[in-house]
């Protein structure tokens, strides 16, 4: 199958170069003439883990190639996929679809013979027949058929979510166009991953769903956290012992500082939008955008607390800064939230992140960046863990200690186990478990 993807960015380029190892041939396109120039280049312009290798052995093997030319890669594919951003809209929180219909409109201009055009991008209801609409504005007698292929994958997981995903969603009108996105998923249906044919609206709405129902067991676990605080219980028990009801599931019960990153907060304001406007508000839903949004805040004055009530002055040491281990999208981190009230606050901030400084540094521009942990926690009043990476989870308490001005740890991924920390004389604040002290710690 030839394909065209459009939009090169985490979706398209991951999506593009899985599909290109499954042996068809992909031309990747986007409007931004740096990443491609890198992309062909052999620069990755995303961190994202085995990424480059698949994308180095597909182009070697000629299968996948980077262009800014649209209609070149357009002309004579079997699909175009539209893998551009669906941003939130600046003012109502709707989605911002101004990249997709433009995607349609020079799409529709491109084609050549009979095409299926996937939206790959997470679209709101309706969106597949908009696209339909302007592409046959732009060319009434084009044979096209549009579909709709939401995308599950997880960043800093993406390629294994692409090559062994739970379920492949295609929302198709028609037969001849569910054939074609069949022949173009076949060897992962041989892999025996359930592809689910629904209609268009169908297909679109299940991505939503997904998201919606995946951020309230977070915002749920979360509030529970809030309780097990206030009542002397810990949510990583109450997690577990919850989480082994198989009707339940354990995933998605860790309990942190709220859900961030590039698709949650913005698809499921998203869905808040849709639901309000078809005159069927989702009050749950509402609520989760509502408590995840304080939550972000709140974590900063949990961070006030520990030490002491006010950080006026001092210096906070900052671990993790994207929204998630094992990327460096910075897109709605809870940490740019819980930053901003501590700088409120009137402390400083020193900060390190494995992957994320680069893509931070634009969006954090009055922070210190350290070269790594522990020269982050030097003169530190207090270190806080934001994101979980692997870096992070076996770090030299005592040599952290030895360079802190005093230790406190807030842990707000629990990490760490209490009694640990606290032998090194730290005192520890974790998420809805106790925090502790050791006696006669400074
Ligand atoms: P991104 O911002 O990383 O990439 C989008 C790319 O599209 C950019 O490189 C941009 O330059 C390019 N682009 C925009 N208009 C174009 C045009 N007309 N022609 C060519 N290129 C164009 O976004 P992303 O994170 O890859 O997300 C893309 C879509 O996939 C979104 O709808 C998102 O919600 C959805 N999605 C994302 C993830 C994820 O983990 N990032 C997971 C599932 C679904």
């Amino acid at each position: 199958m030839k394909i065209a993807m459009i939009g090169s960015g985490y979706v398209g380029l991951v999506s593009g170069a899985c599909f290109a190892d499954f042996g068809h041939v992909v031309a990747c396109v986007d409007k931004d003439p740096d990443k491609i120039a890198a992309l062909e280049a052999g620069r990755i312009p995303i961190f994202e883990p085995g990424l480059d290798t698949l994308v180095a052995d597909n182009v070697r093997q000629g299968r996948l190639t980077f262009s800014t030319n649209l209609p070149q890669a357009v002309a004579g594919a079997d699909a175009v996929f539209i893998a551009v951003g669906t941003p939130s809209r600046r003012g109502d929180g709707f989605a911002d679809l101004s990249y997709v219909h433009a995607a349609a409109r020079e799409i529709g201009q491109a084609l050549t013979g009979y095409a299926v055009v996937v939206t790959k991008s997470t679209v709101p209801v309706g969106t597949g027949d908009e696209v339909e609409r302007i592409i046959r504005e732009v060319r009434p007698e084009a044979e096209v058929a549009v579909v709709s292929n939401p995308e599950f994958l997880r960043e800093g997981a993406a390629i294994a979510d692409f090559k062994r995903p739970d379920r492949i969603v295609i929302g198709a009108e028609g037969a001849r166009e569910a054939e074609v996105m069949r022949e173009i998923y076949r060897p992962l249906y041989l892999n025996q991953a359930p592809i689910l044919v629904t209609g268009r609206r169908t297909a679109e709405l299940t991505k939503y769903a997904a998201n919606a129902f995946l951020a309230t067991k977070i915002t749920f676990i979360n509030e529970i956290a809030d309780l097990c605080e206030q009542v002397g219980a810990n949510v990583q028990e109450v997690a577990r012992g919850i989480g082994l009801d198989n009707r339940i599931g354990a995933k998605f019960l860790h309990a942190g500082p709220g859900y961030g990153g590039s698709c949650f907060p913005k698809d499921i304001l998203a869905l808040v939008k849709t639901a309000q406007d078809a005159g069927t508000p989702v009050r749950l839903v509402e609520t989760v955008v509502a408590v995840n949004e304080s939550r972000k805040r709140a974590m900063a004055r949990k961070v006030i607390q520990a030490c002491g009530g006010s950080v006026r002055g001092k210096t906070i040491a900052i671990l993790g800064l994207t929204f998630k281990p094992n990327t460096d999208d910075m897109r709605d981190a809870p940490s740019l939230a819980i930053i901003a009230g501590l700088q409120d606050g009137g402390a400083r901030i020193r900060a390190y992140d494995p992957e994320g400084m680069d893509q931070a540094r634009p969006l954090l521009p009055d922070i210190t960046y350290a070269e790594d942990a522990y020269a982050c926690a030097e003169g530190a009043d207090a270190l806080v863990i934001v994101t979980e990476w692997n870096a992070f989870r076996a770090l030299d308490l005592a040599r952290l200690g030895a360079v802190m001005a005093s230790r406190i740890l807030v842990d707000l991924r629990n990490v760490y186990r209490p009694e640990t920390v606290t032998r090194h004389g730290f005192h520890y604040v974790g998420i809805g478990v106790q925090g502790l002290t050791e006696p006669g710690a400074g």
